[in-house]
């Protein structure tokens, strides 16, 4: 039986998606397909998925909004777990915000600006669900997921289990998530502040983005060296235009790979080139912000 059937005989009622493909549901748009797409809508359906997927040893690879992962080419024998079906956002107490791993950044900083609930601005026009957020540490020098997070829900050995902030182990676009934990929802932390003030601030990161490269891209794909910038570095090592194939360092930013056409290859040979030029020429090894999906399995 194959694995779509497998999957809608076990789990009747779970959203399934044959021959889902990475190209049309990521914002670099390159990449192949997977065997399967499961969209989870609730913990429990999510936990029990996951716990089948693990028992009965079928590879998976997780996504949110595709904003920050580069998919191999060539098709994926296994399911692709997204969390866009856990949505659900909620006012608890005192200025807390429940959010599912699905919300989307958009969606979370209209409804904190709605509820005069300040801290959510910096996220303003980053593409994202919460979760994708979380696992990365989404954020700008203004502020980071690590500034709002009060607890994290997420699997752990099949099970719901909550992980405090100092547990969540936040740094420079890293998390203890990335270790492959599922993020299900998240209570978020925000600070009582008149309206008229967040739509200003909110304004001022939205205008701060406007220049940012144009096209499809997964952001910066490098994380910028304690107290330096790697866009800077990357421009000073003269990369800037620097093509392969389909893909090219943006003239404008570049930290950004705009892709036209290209291969995951031709993102991964560019990613190579630049590493190492930097390196050769500064001595400084970059770090890859970006997520690869499926490079290992
Ligand atoms: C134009 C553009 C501008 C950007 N600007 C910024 C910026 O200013 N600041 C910034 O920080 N980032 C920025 N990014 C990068 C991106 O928006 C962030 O990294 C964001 O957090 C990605 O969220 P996502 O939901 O798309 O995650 P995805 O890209 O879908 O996934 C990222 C990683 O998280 C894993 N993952 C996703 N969801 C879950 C989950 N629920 N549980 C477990 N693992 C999961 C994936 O397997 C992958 O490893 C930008 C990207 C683009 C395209």
């Amino acid at each position: 039986m194959d694995r779509f059937s497998v999957l809608s005989e076990r789990f009747p009622r779970l959203p399934l998606e044959k021959d889902f493909s990475f190209r049309r549901h990521t914002t670099i748009g390159c990449g192949g397909v997977a065997e399967v797409c499961a969209m989870p809508g609730s913990a429990e359906s999510a936990a029990a998925l996951l716990k089948f997927l693990q028992r009965e040893k079928i590879p998976y690879l997780m996504m949110g909004a595709g904003a920050n992962v580069l998919p191999q080419e060539g098709r994926f024998d296994g399911v692709l777990v997204r969390f866009t079906g856990l949505c659900g956002l909620f006012l608890a107490e005192n200025g807390r915000i429940f959010a599912g791993a699905g919300v989307t950044g958009g969606a979370l900083c209209r409804f904190a600006r709605e509820r005069s609930l300040g801290g959510f601005e910096p996220f303003t026009g980053i593409p994202m669900s919460v979760g994708g957020g979380i696992v990365m540490n989404a954020g700008v020098a203004e502020g980071h997921f690590s500034d709002v997070v009060e607890r994290v829900y997420a699997i752990d050995s099949g099970k719901l289990r909550g992980f405090s902030l100092s547990e969540c182990e936040f740094s420079e676009k890293r998390s203890l998530f990335q270790a492959g934990l599922p993020v299900i929802a998240a209570v978020l932390r925000g600070t009582r502040t008149p309206r008229e003030i967040l739509e200003e601030r909110s304004g001022f990161f939205r205008e701060k983005r406007k220049d940012l490269p144009k096209g499809r891209s997964m952001g910066c794909c490098f994380v910028n060296p304690p107290g330096l910038s790697a866009g800077k570095l990357i421009d000073e090592c003269g990369l800037k235009g620097v093509s392969c194939g389909g893909a090219y360092v943006s003239p404008r930013h570049a930290n950004f790979i705009i892709n036209e056409g290209g291969s995951a290859e031709d993102i991964g040979k560019l990613l190579s080139l630049v590493k190492e030029t930097v390196q050769k020429k500064t001595g400084i090894a970059l770090r890859e912000e970006i997520r690869r999906l499926g490079w290992d399995t």
